[in-house]
């Protein structure tokens, strides 16, 4: 079998954890399999080198920025080879431009292109471990680009898919996908299914266990994925097409803490405002996520919606330099919110969902500041100190600690 292994950071996050890895893969190996490794910065090397930049330079381009953040992937292959010749065995390490890991130009989260197979195949004909980075990419400049945070999941799939293996295993800190964040919701329960686009859905809402984009490739492509705990033996949850074993309501609930809200208060209430901030956003890259408007009076709305926190300091700069456009009376902002969703391919062909989600919350007596709602997923805006609380009212209510 060709198995595509994609280990994270606290699986990797010190000497010990690297020969602990190193020893699974020769196990591997010996079964007569062909390995190609994919790894991720150890520990929180990533968040400490963004701090030392910030120390240097709190605006540092993104070029530079991602030429030192891929720094941190390149340690990690290096040591991993290192470890598995150590245990006799052959590997060889490689970073993005010796596998031409192609992407597009977006610094700091940018899309994988193309993959050449050529020296992979080359390496693992020589019965290599190949070892490769994950989060690296190239763009066609020759300039280093990173995959956005949680990134190395998607090198893993893309290589997986490329390379047409027969399995797709994600090894990390938690031994599967959980009904949800088991550092949250303590009752969470392990799902031994799980669709691609359940998955999908809950990646994009902030359950990080998977990049988002690494679940769009593997259903794009099809690919046979696992999640699994690397510190553990245990069976994993598999990603896949089709979830038979459980076709549940509410599959899971998801919390993301990274987003912040802004209002644009008392604007002119008349065709093409939306339009007008909407589209100054997009052009600067920004994308917005939940949207509400109010009811107009006396010709004045308000806008709100949410960023991601990163881009809210962008936002409000370029809305600021555009105030004589949008003639607001006030910009508000609050990076104190937090989004907690549920998401379940079954809801679509049921009623009554959104308003057990918002019982669940008024009996916690928990504000809903802004809801959005589609056809396998309901959101709502909280504040950011009640999210743990209503993610783990949420997960009660819909029992989801119970197989059904
Ligand atoms: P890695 O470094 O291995 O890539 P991450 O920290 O990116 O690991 O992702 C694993 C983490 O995802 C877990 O420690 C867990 O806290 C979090 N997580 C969020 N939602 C879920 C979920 N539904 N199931 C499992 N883990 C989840
Ligand atoms: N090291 C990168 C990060 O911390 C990529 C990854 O771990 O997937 O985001
Ligand atoms: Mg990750």
């Amino acid at each position: 079998m060709l198995i595509v292994k994609k280990f994270g950071g606290t699986s990797v996050a010190n000497a010990e954890r690297i020969l602990n890895v190193a020893n699974r893969l020769v196990e591997s190996y010996k079964e007569g399999n062909k390995i190609v490794v994919v790894l991720s910065a150890q520990g929180d090397t990533t968040d400490d080198l963004i701090k030392k930049a910030n120390e240097i330079n709190s605006n540092a381009s993104k070029r530079e920025m991602d030429m030192l953040l891929s720094t941190g992937e390149q340690q990690s292959v290096a040591l991993m080879a290192m470890a598995i010749q150590k245990l006799g065995y052959p590997a060889v390490s490689l970073n993005a431009f010796q596998c031409d890991i192609y992407s597009n130009s977006t610094y700091g989260n940018a899309r994988i292109k193309s993959i050449s197979t050529e020296r992979i195949s080359e390496e693992l004909d020589k019965n290599n471990i190949v070892i490769i980075t994950g989060f690296q990419g190239i763009n066609r400049g020759g300039n280093v680009t990173t995959l956005g945070r949680g990134g190395s999941d998607t090198s893993a799939v893309a290589l997986a898919a490329i390379l047409n293996a027969d399995l797709c295993e994600i090894y990390t800190d938690v031994d599967g996908v959980y009904t949800s964040d088991p550092r949250i919701v303590k009752k969470a329960r392990k799902l031994s299914e799980i669709s691609y686009d359940e998955m999908l859905e809950l990646a994009s809402l902030g359950a990080k266990v998977l990049h988002n984009r690494s679940v769009e490739l593997a259903k794009k492509y099809n690919v046979n994925l696992v999640v699994r705990s690397s510190l553990t033996r245990e069976e994993g949850t598999i990603v896949k097409e089709e979830s038979t074993v459980e076709k549940m309501l509410v599959n899971g609930v998801a919390v993301d803490k990274d987003i912040s809200r802004i209002a644009l208060v008392g604007l002119k209430d008349q065709p093409g405002i939306a339009f007008n901030v909407f589209s100054l956003l997009a052009k600067n890259k920004i994308s917005v996520d939940i949207i509400l408007q109010s009811i107009g009076r006396e010709d004045k709305k308000d806008i709100s919606f949410t960023v991601s926190t990163a881009d809210l300091n962008p936002a409000l700069e370029v809305i600021e330099k555009n105030k004589n456009r949008f003639n607001y009376e006030k910009l508000l902002h609050d990076d104190k919110v937090a989004k907690v969703s549920i998401v379940g391919a079954g809801m679509a062909t049921n009623s009554g969902v959104a308003s057990t989600m918002f019982e669940a919350l008024y009996d916690e007596n928990i504000n809903i500041k802004m809801i959005s709602t589609s056809e396998i997923k309901i959101s709502v805006l909280v504040t950011e100190k009640d999210a743990e609380r209503a993610a783990n009212a949420i997960h009660e209510k819909f029992r989801l600690d119970e197989i059904k």
